[in-house]
């Protein structure tokens, strides 16, 4: 009886100012910072420890009891201790029947035990109502108050007057609970705060591997193979000259990667005639890590961008002017202006001045803050026509730079072509490809296939 009218009093806050008191195991660094958010939102707190000494790390305010006296004094019991402690709890299972347990835990590893930290303290406590919640907020964040991410508190449990009562003292602590249901979805909220950027890691590795191989390419061409044919020592090229080949190659590929699934999960639905079979496992990985792709393609053309504007205030390039000027003035000629030069210099700086600014408009728009903002269809229309207009510019700005030099031999050094050729193929694929896609015999059944029609229906009426 006296447990049920506590919890009474729990579901309906607004009855009484008085808040009812919550109980902590464990006055390491969560069970203070919990404790003294606590405090500070108007609940009574009492600690449970092994040892009854306060310290001056403990909130003031609170009470520091044996863990049995303490349970006592609350119908809601936070358990701010590691789960490998856990047993010390056995003796206390009677006290802590049909009490509210919150289980914070978290492991070291992802799945480092067979059943979640929750799902064990439910075993150990038979007849305490368990709830998993407060483990993705860190002890730094609730003293500081900072950091809007963790905010959220992820609550679950089978009990769900327990689970109210939970996320009632979530909310009077200034935070959001979002139920994620039974306690069996304790294993998946456990793993959440030990998952390091799952979306980045493929896209980050790719792009370190392939940056490192045009970084060594590019050392090969520029540095050592002058260094041998022509006795010119460049090492100094490392610093600015080979990254800002890498940057706009690794922009240029990264973007053309971005797009390149869109049109194989295309091709592949027109071979198969239908939409409802799934796409192989590779394809979906890699169409869920397209705006982290596109997103590092955007920083490696940020990159680009500022290499390219200090390129007049580099000594080499000062020197290589002034050298041409020396030489024509000592041979008492000079060059006419070349107009096809200039136009060809000219507009593929302008493609590369507006490839950019469209990149920047994609980017932009895959902000949480800004797409949100925005329906289903004006986000497919950012991400798919202008992602494709920047392709479009990005890789006419490259064909531009280096087109000139394709045919002519002393471009191949060690019969290897530039980078700027290779990052070319994946672009111009996914251009060709797209353009062929968007052919009315093409588009057709593709958006037909899209909308459900099926080539050989497997359920005929
Ligand atoms: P901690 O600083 O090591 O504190 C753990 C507390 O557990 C100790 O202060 C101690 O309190 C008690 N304890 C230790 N050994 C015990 C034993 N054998 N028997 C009974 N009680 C024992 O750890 P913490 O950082 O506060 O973390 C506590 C729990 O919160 C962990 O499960 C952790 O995964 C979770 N968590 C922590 C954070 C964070 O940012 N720190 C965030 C989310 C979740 P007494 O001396 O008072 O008995």
């Amino acid at each position: 009886i006296n447990i049920n009218s506590s919890n009474m009093m729990a579901l309906a806050p607004n009855n009484s100012n008085k808040r009812e008191t919550v109980c902590i195991f464990g006055t390491g660094d969560f069970g203070r910072a919990l404790g003294h958010k606590m405090i500070q939102c108007g609940y009574p707190v009492v600690y449970g420890s092994r040892s009854t000494q306060t310290s001056n790390l403990i909130p003031k305010d609170a009470e520091v009891l044996s863990h049995a006296e303490a349970a006592q004094k609350s119908a809601i019991i936070i358990i701010a201790i590691q789960r490998q402690h856990y047993n010390f709890l056995t003796p206390l299972a009677e006290i802590l029947r049909g009490k509210v347990v919150v289980d914070i835990s978290n492991n070291l590893k992802l799945n480092q035990y067979p059943e979640s930290n929750a799902e064990y303290l439910a075993q150990l406590l038979p007849g305490a109502r368990v709830v998993k919640a407060f483990n993705t907020v860190s002890a730094w964040a609730l003293q500081s108050g900072a950091l809007d991410a963790s905010r959220q508190v992820f609550v679950c449990g089978d009990d769900m007057e327990a689970k109210q009562m939970v996320m009632n003292i979530v909310r009077a602590l200034g935070l959001t609970p979002l139920d994620q249901g039974s306690l069996l979805a304790a294993q998946e909220i456990e793993n959440y705060p030990l998952q390091l950027f799952p979306m980045w890691k493929f896209p980050i590795f790719l792009s370190l591997g392939l940056a490192a191989f045009f970084f060594f390419y590019c050392l090969a061409l520029d540095v050592i193979y002058t260094y041998i044919y022509e006795n010119n020592n460049f090492s100094f090229f490392i610093a600015i000259t080979i990254p800002n080949r890498v940057c706009p190659v690794m922009a240029l590929l990264l973007l053309g990667l971005v797009y390149l699934p869109g049109v194989l999960a295309a091709i592949i639905q027109l071979y198969r005639g239908t939409k409802y079979r799934r796409f192989p496992d590779w394809l979906d990985k890699w169409m869920l890590c397209r705006k982290q792709l596109g997103l590092i393609a955007l920083a490696f053309a940020s990159l680009h961008a500022v290499f390219t504007l200090v390129s007049p205030i580099r000594s080499f390039v000062k020197w290589r002017t002034s050298k041409a000027i020396i030489s024509q003035a000592l041979n008492n000629k000079t060059e006419p202006l070349d107009i096809t030069n200039a136009w060809l210099s000219d507009s593929y700086l302008a493609l590369g001045i507006l490839g950019f600014f469209f990149f920047v408009l994609v980017g932009i728009t895959s902000l949480p803050s800004v797409s949100n903002s925005v329906n289903w269809r004006e986000f497919r229309f950012v991400q798919s026509k202008l992602g494709y207009v920047t392709l479009i510019l990005c890789t006419a700005h490259t064909l531009i730079y280096g087109g000139k030099w394709f045919l002519s031999p002393s471009a191949y050094k060690w019969y290897l072509p530039n980078i700027y050729m290779l990052s070319l193929v994946v672009p111009c694929t996914v251009l060709v490809v797209k353009f062929v896609l968007i052919f009315p015999c093409v588009d057709k059944p593709l958006t037909q296939i899209r909308q459900g029609w099926e080539r050989n229906p497997k359920y005929s009426e």
